[in-house]
């Protein structure tokens, strides 16, 4: 039977450090489903078509994974497709606290399903989207965090949003 993994997240933009946990994933699956959340209620910079996009860019030489996206509850996307095993990626002391959480809430939810965590390599500990987000928008070069084409997405749509006033 073939194992397969859910790596979910907003991705908004994906970086190196879930490029980072992608690679090691696809150690220990036969088939990896990178699931990007549509959650509305959660701002992002990019929209779900570009933050899918630019994922399937990343992977495009990549065996064995795709993008899906999901709305709703993680859990029940699982159901769907069969799976239960969730993986995260772990970070410095951050992650901890919210990651536990959401451990115990799917728990309750469906008590099938089982996170597993893995972690960066050290260059990629303390790197979020929101950092590459902040840089971006402060002119800085973020091309060791970021594949090209979402160091440019992420320009375009930084100088739109400046031009419009908007935050990010
Ligand atoms: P979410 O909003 O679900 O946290 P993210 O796109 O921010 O979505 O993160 C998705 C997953 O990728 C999370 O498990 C997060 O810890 C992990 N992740 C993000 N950046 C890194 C990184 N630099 N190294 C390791 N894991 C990371």
């Amino acid at each position: 039977m073939k194992r397969v993994i859910v790596y979910p997240g907003s991705f908004d933009p994906v970086t190196y450090g879930h490029l980072d946990i992608i690679k090691r994933a696809l150690k220990i699956c036969d088939q990896l489903i990178i699931a990007v959340s549509s959650n509305p209620t959660k701002k992002s910079l990019l929209s779900l078509r570009e933050r899918i996009l630019l994922l399937k860019e990343t992977i495009k030489e990549m065996k064995d994974v795709r993008v899906e996206e999901f709305d709703g509850l993680l859990v029940d996307f699982l159901k769907r497709k069969g799976v239960r095993i969730i993986i995260r990626g772990l970070r410095a002391v951050s992650d901890f606290e919210y990651e536990f959480q959401m451990v115990l809430a799917n728990r309750k939810l469906d008590e099938k399903t089982e996170t597993i965590f893995m972690m960066p390599t050290e260059a990629y500990f303390y790197l979020s989207s929101s950092l590459v987000k902040e840089l971006a928008g402060l002119g800085a070069d973020i091309s060791r965090y970021v594949p090209k084409f979402v160091e440019e997405k992420l320009k375009e749509k930084i100088s739109h949003a400046k031009s419009q006033k908007k935050t990010f």
